[in-house]
Parts: C-alpha cells; sequence; structure tokens
C-alpha cells in the first residue's frame, strides 16, 4: 500500500485498534495515544490495547482512558482485533513482541500498518511508516501526519502525548538522533500546546520513597563493574523487587547510571522477574548492544539501547553473560 492509498483508505470512518509494545514505554505510549488523538479527530472509531501494564506515571496523559489492556479484558480487545478495518502496530516491528496478541493480529483480515523505528522488520504490515534513523515513533507520528495532510489534527492533546514520546525515547533530548531537525519539531509540539516544564516533572519527578531508596540500593551495593572489559552491570533478584515493593516502572532509567561512570562502554541491568529474566542493555559509540542481546538473549533493539531475556536462573543469567563479553572485547577496549 502507498501512502496515497492509505490516506483515501482513512477518507471514510473506520474501526481502528491501536497497539504498541510489552510493557509500553513514553515513546510506545506517546505514538499510540497521539495517533489516537489524531484518528479520532477525523471521525474515527479508535482502541489502543496495550499487551501488558506499564508504569502508572504514564497515567496521566490524555487518552490513558481509551487504552485496553490486553490480559484484564481478551474478550472484548479479541472482538476488537478481529472487526477492525485497520490495525496501527506502534514502535515495534515484530509481532512477538506483543505477546499473545500477536497471534490475533496476525490472523485478522485488516489492513495493518507499521510506523517504528527499530532494526529488521518482520514484515507482518501493507504499510509501512519505518526509519531506524528516527529518534522515536513518535516524531514518526508527527512526520506522518504531515505526509497525510493532517498537520491542522496535531491538538495540544496530539503534541502533548509525542513531547513525552520524543522526551522519553531521546533521554530528555540527548542521544545522538537529537538532530536540529527533531528540536524544531519538538519547539512546533510546545507552540501546539506541549506544556514540557509539566511533562517533564509528570514523568521524572514522581518517586515513591522506597523507588528512591531502591535506586540508592542499587548504586551502593548491586553496582559491579568490570574495569578491563569497560563494563558495568546490575544483577537484581526477585527477592530484592519484592524487599523494595517494586513496581513496572521503578527500575526505569537505573541502567544508566552505570553508563555514567566515566570510561564505561556498556551497562546492563539484569532483573529477575517472576516468570523470566530480563536484560537491559545500554552502550555508547560504536559497541552494538543490540547484537549481544539478540545473539544471548533472543532480544535486539538498537546499536545504543536493546533488550533481551533469559529463562535460566540469576547465576546461570550473569554467567551467560559474562562469557558473552568475551567475544565482544575487541569492542569493548578500543
Ligand atoms: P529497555 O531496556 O528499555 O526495555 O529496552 C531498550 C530498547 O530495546 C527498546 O528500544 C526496546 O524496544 C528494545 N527491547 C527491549 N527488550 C527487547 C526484547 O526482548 N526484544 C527486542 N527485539 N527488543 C527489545
Ligand atoms: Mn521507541
Amino acid at each position: 500500500m502507498e501512502i496515497t492509498e492509505f490516506k483515501k483508505f482513512l477518507s471514510t470512518p473506520r474501526q481502528i485498534v491501536i497497539t504498541t509494545h510489552h510493557k509500553p514505554d513514553g515513546d510506545a505510549l506517546g505514538s499510540s495515544l497521539g495517533f489516537l488523538h489524531i484518528l479520532k479527530g477525523m471521525g474515527h472509531k479508535v482502541t489502543v490495547i496495550s499487551p501488558s501494564d506499564f508504569p502508572s506515571f504514564f497515567d496521566w496523559m490524555p487518552g490513558r482512558g481509551d487504552i485496553l489492556l490486553f490480559p484484564e479484558s481478551i474478550p472484548e480487545a479479541t472482538s476488537l482485533v478481529r472487526n477492525a478495518d485497520l490495525i496501527c502496530c506502534l514502535d515495534f516491528n515484530h509481532l512477538k513482541r506483543i505477546n499473545e496478541l500477536g497471534e490475533l493480529v496476525a490472523e485478522s483480515k485488516a489492513v495493518k500498518i507499521m510506523v517504528d523505528h527499530h532494526l529488521d522488520p518482520q514484515g507482518f504490515d501493507d504499510f509501512r511508516f519505518w526509519d531506524t534513523e528516527t529518534s522515536s515513533t513518535a516524531e514518526l507520528i508527527y512526520r506522518l501526519a504531515f505526509d497525510l495532510g493532517l498537520q491542522e489534527r496535531i491538538t495540544a492533546e496530539v503534541a502533548t502525548c509525542l513531547y513525552t514520546g520524543i522526551m522519553t525515547d531521546t533521554g530528555s533530548f540527548r542521544f545522538p538522533r537529537t538532530t536540529p531537525a527533531l528540536h524544531r519539531i519538538v519547539a512546533s509540539l510546545i507552540e501546539a500546546g506541549a506544556d514540557n516544564v509539566a511533562i517533564h516533572e509528570l514523568v521524572y519527578d514522581q518517586y515513591t520513597l522506597s523507588r528512591l531508596h531502591f535506586l540508592g540500593y542499587c548504586l551502593k551495593e548491586k553496582l559491579v563493574v568490570i574495569d578491563e572489559l569497560n563494563t558495568a552491570y546490575f544483577a537484581i533478584s526477585a527477592e530484592e523487587l519484592d524487599q523494595f515493593t517494586i513496581q513496572t516502572g521503578d527500575t526505569e532509567g537505573i541502567v544508566n547510571y552505570a553508563l555514567a561512570l566515566s570510561g564505561i562502554k556498556l551497562a546492563v541491568l539484569i532483573i529477575q522477574r517472576h516468570d523470566m529474566i530480563k536484560l537491559s542493555f545500554r552502550s555508547t559509540g560504536d559497541f552494538p548492544c543490540n547484537l549481544l542481546a539478540n545473539k544471548y538473549f533472543n532480544g535486539g533493539g538498537h546499536k545504543n539501547a536493546s533488550g533481551g531475556m533469559s529463562l535460566d536462573n540469576l547465576p546461570g543469567t550473569i554467567k551467560k553473560f559474562t562469557d558473552a563479553l568475551v567475544e565482544f572485547r575487541q569492542l569493548l577496549v578500543i
């Protein structure tokens, strides 16, 4: 499908489902809710279905009430996916990233679009707005709105959602994809009504005391530095998460502290969740942490930010990770 066909498709009212990846982050939610407001404004019937819960520090986002959490509303979500004319897959490009919802989307006869900035798309889509050089999916939604002639629909609500997505995926406008062109987009979102100061506070300054104490504990007790490999990691057990009553989202950002250490090229957060171990990788410069995540931990992502999982126990996962580092030694020591 070409963009002109997609534009024509949107010229009559449609039943639309928007979905995004497991444990949605600010970009997944910001792009989904931004697109929801644009499409609703055109008169379409739109629902966002999230494959899982997400951090409560996104509960303030406009349109939050229009999000169905798949595990809590399987019959309703199933019927919406089955009857949809259009399914918009935002901020992911592999159906395995949306868990059981992926099978429903694969079976659906709806037109499927993918808007995303991750590498290696699976290819389930009929129309794709995809660019791995882009800061965020929220930026892509902004560009898509222009290409579809919908720029007038970038209301304060849309701007608020897209600003949140760009802010979170760029680490507050500091990662390499933060170009002059992106700053111009961000400026126009503020002009359209995004309250940048408030959004920053709503997302970043909402710690509970136990979350703050947990951060202190990780920094003081859990940071392991492998000097000779310019690598630092945290490995956190399920008991430790329980001890600090850690909620979804409370571990967000911790991995970046390991990268803040001078000389560190690779930072990793290994977390024992109830059903598996989740790994978050961050790197600087040319170190491709997505290759490490993909080869050893069934994951992927971007060159400097990726994730994966392990079904082994915590000591076994740590060993697998430290063994894997040996293979990447050359790239870590240069
Ligand atoms: P995070 O560490 O914040 O969960 O994820 C960082 C980046 O890696 C995000 O861009 C995310 O999309 C990607 N990512 C995280 N976990 C996985 C995974 O299990 N598989 C793949 N393919 N990508 C992941
Ligand atoms: Mn993203």
